[in-house]
C-alpha cells in the first residue's frame, strides 16, 4: 500500500511517498516558493539521484500536479501510474477540540479545520489549501487528516484549563492544546517496542527537542499533559521562543518599550529563547561552539535550556506518579549528546542514569541508560511522516 504524505505550508509543500507495507520511503521532496517568483521542486527518489525542477507554480494545485508528474516520471519516478497511490495523509496543525484522532476527510472535516484557523492562522489555512489541491488533482483517492493537537486531546481538564475566567474557555476556547502530537505518539510507541513491554504498563516522558521543543507525559500510551499550551509559545525554553514566562511581562514590556502587538509577538516568538539569551544563534551547534570558546552567555543559554527541560521531567513524574522511561527525540534530542547529558545531570537519585559511551549515539534508536538505572533513557529518532502514513492506512482500512 503506497501512501502520499503531504505537509503543506503557506508557500511550500513537503511530501513523501511511503510504501507502508514495506515500511519504506520511495521518494520525498519539497516544492518551494509556491505562488512566488522562482518556484522549484526538489525531488529525491530513494534509490537514485535527486533532481531540482525550476518551474513556475502558481498555487498548491499546480504544485501537487508537479509532484505527481515527478513521482511517475520515466527517469526519476517511482511509480508507473497515479492509481498506485492508495491514499493521502495530510499533516494538519490544529484540530481544536473537534479531533482527538486522525480522520477521513469529508466536507465537514474541512469545515472544522477551517473553524480552527483562528487558533493557528499561519498553519491551518495552507494545510486546508493542500487538502483541496490534492482533492482536485487526485479525485476519488481517500484523504486522511492527522493533527498535531489530536494526541493531546486526552488531557484531563485540570491539565488543559487555565485559571482564567471560565467564560474565556467557553467563549474563545482558550485552553491548553499541545503540539508535536504525532511525534510524541510515534516515539512512545517505539519506546514500548524497544523496552519490550506493553504500552499500557508504561509511564513515559517524551522530550521533543528541536527548534520548537515540547515535553509530554504519556501514561499507558495516552497523553495526560504536555508543555506547549494554547499556542506553541508555551512550555520549555526553545530556539527563539520564550517558553513559560510571567504573563505580566508582556503588558509591562508593551508599556515600557512602547511595543505594538505585532512587535511583542515577534519578540516572544522570534527573538527570545536560547537565541535571545546567548545573543548568538538559535542553533545549538553554534551555541555549543561559542560556549567551548568561553562565551558565558552561550553557556548560560545551555544551562537555562537544560534546567527548563529537567524541571518538566520532575513535574511530569509527579503528574504520572512515577516514570519508566525518558525519550529524547528531534534535532537536539537525537543528535546532541552533550545536551542530553546536561539535562539528566543530577537526576541519578531518580534512577535516571546514562552511559557516557552509549550516549555518544546520533540519530539512531538506542537505550543509553546504565545497567543499574531504574528508568530507561532512550534516544528515538522521530518520524512524523511514517506515523501519518500508518494512521492513514489504519483509517482507510477501517
Ligand atoms: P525543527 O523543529 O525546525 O524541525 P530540528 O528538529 O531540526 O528543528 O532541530 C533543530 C536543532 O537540532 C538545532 O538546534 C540543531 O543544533 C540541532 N540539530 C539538528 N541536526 C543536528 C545534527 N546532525 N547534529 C547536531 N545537532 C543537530
Amino acid at each position: 500500500m503506497k501512501i502520499l504524505v503531504i505537509n503543506a505550508g503557506s508557500s511550500s509543500l513537503k511530501y513523501q511517498l511511503i510504501d507502508i507495507n514495506r515500511e519504506e520511503v520511495m521518494a520525498k521532496g519539497l516544492c518551494e516558493r509556491i505562488g512566488i517568483n522562482g518556484s522549484r521542486l526538489k525531488h529525491k527518489p530513494n534509490h537514485s539521484e535527486g533532481v531540482t525542477i525550476e518551474k513556475s507554480m502558481q498555487d498548491h494545485a499546480e504544485a501537487i500536479r508537479m509532484v505527481i508528474d515527478a513521482l511517475r516520471d520515466e527517469r526519476h519516478g517511482v511509480i508507473k501510474d497515479m492509481s498506485e497511490i492508495s491514499a493521502v495523509g495530510h499533516r494538519v496543525v490544529h484540530g481544536g477540540e473537534y479531533f482527538s484522532e486522525s480522520v477521513l476527510i469529508d466536507h465537514r472535516v474541512k469545515e472544522a479545520i477551517d473553524a480552527c484557523s483562528s487558533l493557528a492562522p499561519l498553519h491551518n489555512p495552507p494545510n486546508l489549501t493542500g487538502i483541496k489541491a490534492c482533492e482536485e488533482a487526485m479525485p476519488g483517492v481517500p484523504m486522511v487528516a492527522v493533527f498535531d493537537t489530536a494526541f493531546h486531546q486526552t488531557m484531563p481538564p485540570q491539565a488543559y484549563l487555565y485559571a482564567l475566567p471560565y467564560e474565556m474557555y467557553e467563549k474563545h476556547r482558550v485552553r491548553k492544546y499541545g503540539f508535536h502530537g504525532t511525534s510524541h505518539k510515534y516515539v512512545t510507541q517505539r519506546a514500548a517496542v524497544l523496552m519490550n513491554k506493553p504500552i499500557e504498563e508504561l509511564k513515559i516522558i517524551t522530550c521533543h527537542l528541536g527548534n520548537g521543543s515540547s515535553v509530554a507525559a504519556v501514561k499507558s500510551g495516552i497523553s495526560i499533559d504536555t508543555s506547549m499550551g494554547f499556542t506553541p509559545l508555551a512550555g520549555v525554553v526553545m530556539g527563539t521562543r520564550t517558553g513559560l514566562i510571567d504573563p505580566a511581562i508582556v503588558t509591562y514590556l508593551m508599556e515600557t518599550e512602547n511595543m505594538s502587538i505585532k512587535e511583542i509577538n515577534n519578540l516572544l516568538n522570534k527573538k527570545s529563547g536560547v537565541l535571545g539569551i546567548s545573543g548568538i544563534s538559535s542553533d545549538f551547534r553554534d551555541i555549543d561552539d561559542a560556549a567551548d570558546e568561553g562565551n558565558e552567555r552561550a553557556q548560560l543559554a545551555l544551562d537555562i535550556f537544560a534546567y527548563s527541560i529537567r524541571q518538566y521531567i520532575g513535574k511530569y513524574m509527579t503528574t504520572m506518579g512515577g516514570i519508566d522511561a525518558v525519550v529524547f527525540t528531534a534535532g537536539i534530542g537525537e543528535n546532541n549528546s552533550r545536551m542530553r547529558a546536561h539535562i539528566v545531570k543530577g537526576l541519578e537519585f531518580l534512577g535516571i542514569k546514562i552511559d557516557a559511551e552509549k550516549n555518544a549515539v546520533r540519530g539512531q534508536e538506542l537505550d543509553i541508560s546504565t545497567p543499574d538505572a531504574t528508568v530507561s533513557t532512550l534516544v528515538i529518532p522521530t518520524n512524523e511522516e511514517f506515523m501519518i502514513a500508518l494512521d492513514t492506512k489504519r483509517i482507510v482500512n477501517k
